[in-house]
């Protein structure tokens, strides 16, 4: 068993190593991906929960590696948060994503736009300058960009998020706590931080026809949400039992498989076209 003991640590240590190699790895490729043009974009539906028209899309970043292939961004944002770098893929984001709503505007496809932020993509004044700017320059109504960040992020760095917040929303813009659920604020923690809308987060949501203590966070959740001024989506739909229990307790917007999945800007408008002529 001393044996095994030290097998196991040596496969212990060898997964370490893997780990460390590979993050490395993403590192080093991570820095051209935009020169390269290895980045995309794919939109994913958020629907009325009573009526089922789309009201908007999430923007979520692919990245195609010519050395490493396909890379998920739960993989490599945590890495991109630990430079720099996280606030150039943030504008690059920003930037491609309002370009391609204003054409879809302009063709009276008129979706709003959520984009994922970091917490220190909210700490550099410039990713907000710079925000403001291309905002401006494509006539997008500001209250049709919402920043989302993970409740999390809003409460590790509470003070200066706070005030960030605060200039973002006088800018106009929607303020989303995504992921909620997952940390451990309380809502009144979170009220101070004058977001919008409050994002339940998937987990509590894909199973929960299935699962009555899901049911009972969910509902309350929304209840609790709606009293603090805040509207309400639901991540993580897929299936129609879902979706009817979410309307039925005041869910204002689902958004999950059930829909759609994310997909390319040319997909996304197939998509919208045949929804909402439905
Ligand atoms: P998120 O912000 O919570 O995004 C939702 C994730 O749930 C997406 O995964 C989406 O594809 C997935 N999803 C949507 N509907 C369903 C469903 O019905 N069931 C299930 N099981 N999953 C669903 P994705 O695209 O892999 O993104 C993962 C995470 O990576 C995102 O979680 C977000 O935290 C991060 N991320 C993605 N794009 C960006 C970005 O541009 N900037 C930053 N900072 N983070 C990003
Ligand atoms: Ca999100
Ligand atoms: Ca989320
Ligand atoms: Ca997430």
């Amino acid at each position: 068993s001393a044996h095994r003991a030290k097998q196991a640590y040596g496969d212990y240590r060898e997964g370490m190593e893997l780990r460390a190699m590979r993050a490395l790895a993403i590192s080093n490729a991570l820095p051209t991906a935009i020169s390269n043009n290895e980045l995309s974009l794919v939109f994913q539906p958020k629907v009325d929960a009573k009526t089922r028209h789309c009201l908007g899309v999430e923007a979520l970043l692919r990245w195609q590696s010519e050395d490493l292939g396909w890379v998920g961004p739960d993989e490599f944002i945590p890495i991109a948060e630990q430079s720099d770098l996280i606030h150039e893929l943030t504008q690059w984001v920003c930037r491609t994503a309002l370009e391609t709503i204003a054409v879809w505007r302009s063709q009276g496809v008129q979706t709003s736009l959520s984009v994922n932020f970091s917490a220190s993509d909210l700490l550099e004044s410039e990713v907000i300058v710079a925000l403001h700017d291309v905002i401006t320059r494509l006539g997008v109504p500001s209250d049709a960009f919402v920043i989302e960040v993970t409740e999390n992020a809003m409460i590790e760095q509470s003070e200066r998020v706070s005030d960030v917040l605060t200039e973002l929303r006088a800018l106009g813009f929607g303020i989303s706590i995504d992921d909620y659920g997952t940390g451990f604020s309380s809502l009144l923690q979170l009220r101070s931080l004058h977001a919008t809308e409050l994002k339940v987060d998937r987990s509590f949501v894909m199973n929960l026809e299935h699962n009555p203590a899901d049911q009972t966070i969910v509902h309350s959740t929304i209840e609790m949400a709606h009293r603090l001024g805040l509207s309400v989506v639901a991540e993580g739909v897929e299936s129609e039992a879902a979706a009817r229990l979410l309307s039925d307790w005041g869910c204002d917007t689902l958004q999950g498989y059930f829909f759609s999945k994310p997909r390319g800007a040319d997909e996304f408008l197939t998509w919208y076209q045949a929804h909402e002529e439905r």
